[in-house]
């Protein structure tokens, strides 16, 4: 499409000032995309321009998207009508927030992805294993705040990731909703030196809106620690710049390998940059957020990395004081996610005793990991509202991730419901509580 020179009668809206996404017109110039981070999501040219007209008497012939030479998309607008700027870009921001969450996916997965509300829950987040605040009954808390990976690990124990065979959808949760629960939680409990710490079912660094969560997660006065756990795809240093200015306390980074071929097998995918990783690791390691490495020990795959990845962490770790900078994993197998055939998990005992020999031999500090030197400890948990067998009348709020999955709300907890015949929104269903754990709540439905 050429471009249409500027007309004295006409007004030109920059879209990229209005709002915060990047903005684009599609290859047929019949969707506006916009995109934030993962989430990305399109709509109708025709169906704006004539709200527009409807709503603002501005006639359809007299509007037009259109890129400049510079990449930006304007909305150029003849004969300019009598209402002002920003009537039109208040209908704007109007349209896309009514009609943009109708086709968001993830563009990492290419699922679905459902933009998390208040309204949809009517309460706070708490309840389900995919999103929301978790407390286990220390001073941690589990921050979810998205699902979903751009890695296909292939012993990823949630089955995430581009191929994952079971989940159908991901979520991704409003950042004010998600710190309004944290607070509560946090309130709750009543205790000081709170850890917040984001990970999930998925990549928490996929969030767009993670620097904004940290600030608040930091401006809530109980909270001592910030943390992060990722696997680094997303990782830059304008990132890691950001991230410190706001006050994060630790990167948890997982590598696994320290040779370029079997990383990119381990992370299931052929574009992984080992290189790049280890410059974001060594970046992190010289700012004030303190790093630890947490790779996967999977026996027969990866043993002769562990020393060299030790050997890493001891060349660009020397500064950290507050916490260990190792934290190597054991491989566990797990019944709903993807595991390596053939390969068993070691005993614990097994594990620690390997852990110490490597303390001997490479003098590094810390490897059996403590609660402690997290300056974690153990607290009440907060109330438990659902007991075991009990049943409930719980209301659709959200298709569940998996097959035949729901997600229905009863005294302000959410509660997985599988084998629900069918997700209507905010209807009801008898449930009985099967699982509760941790506050994660899991149910079946009856019949009356
Ligand atoms: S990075 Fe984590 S969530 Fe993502 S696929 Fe790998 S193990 Fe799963």
């Amino acid at each position: 499409m050429s471009e249409i020179p500027l007309k004295q009668n006409s007004l030109d809206i920059n879209l990229a000032d209005v709002i915060p996404y990047t903005i684009n017109l599609d290859t047929s110039g019949d969707f506006l995309v916009l995109t934030r981070g993962v989430m990305q999501g399109k709509i109708q040219t025709d169906s704006i321009l004539l709200e527009f007209e409807q709503e603002l008497n501005i006639p359809i012939a007299d509007m037009l998207f259109q890129h400049t030479k510079t990449g930006n998309l304007i909305l150029r607008i003849y004969n300019p009508p009598v209402v002002s700027e920003e009537d039109v870009i208040s209908l704007f921001l109007d349209i896309v927030s009514r009609e943009l969450s109708l086709s968001l996916v993830n563009t990492d997965t290419k699922k679905p992805l459902i933009y998390v509300t208040p309204e949809m829950i009517g309460g706070p987040l708490i309840g389900s294993m995919y999103i929301g605040v978790i407390d286990r009954g220390t001073n941690l808390l589990q921050v979810r705040g998205i699902t979903g990976c751009p890695l296909n690990c292939p012993f990823c124990s949630v089955d995430e990731g581009p191929t994952t065979k079971t989940k159908v959808l991901d979520y991704l949760v409003d950042p004010d909703y998600l710190v309004d629960t944290y607070n509560h939680v946090v309130k709750e409990k009543g205790i000081d030196k709170i850890e917040a710490h984001l990970d999930g079912q998925g990549e928490p660094m996929a969030n767009p809106y993670l620097v904004d969560i940290i600030q608040l997660l930091n401006e809530n006065p109980k909270t001592n620690i910030t943390s992060v756990q990722t696997n680094g795809w997303y990782l830059n240093e304008k990132l890691v710049d950001d991230l410190e200015s706001v006050g994060l306390s630790r990167i948890n980074l997982s590598l696994n390998s320290m040779q370029p071929k079997l990383s990119k097998k381990l992370a299931g995918r052929g574009d992984y940059n080992l290189e790049f990783l280890l410059e974001m690791a060594e970046y992190i390691s010289n700012s004030k957020i303190s790093l630890i490495l947490t790779p996967l020990w999977i026996p027969e795959w990866n043993d002769e990395d562990m020393e060299e990845i030790i050997k890493f962490s001891l060349k660009i770790n020397k500064k950290e004081e507050r916490y260990p900078t190792l934290g190597i994993q054991n491989y566990l197998t797990h019944n709903q996610g993807r595991n390596i055939k053939g390969i068993k998990a070691k005993t614990f005992a097994v594990f620690n005793n390997q852990l110490r020999d490597f303390e001997k031999k490479l003098g590094a500090k810390d490897l059996v990991l403590k609660p402690h030197m997290f300056e974690m400890f153990k607290t009440e948990m907060i109330t438990n509202p659902l007991k075991i067998n009990e049943v409930v009348l719980a209301e659709m709020v959200l298709p569940g991730r998996t097959e035949n999955e729901v997600i229905a709300t009863a005294k302000n907890r959410l509660i997985h419901i599988a084998d629900s015949k069918a997700y209507n929104y905010g209807s009801k269903i008898k449930v009985r509580i099967t699982r509760n754990r941790h506050n994660i709540f899991f149910g079946k439905p009856i019949k009356n």
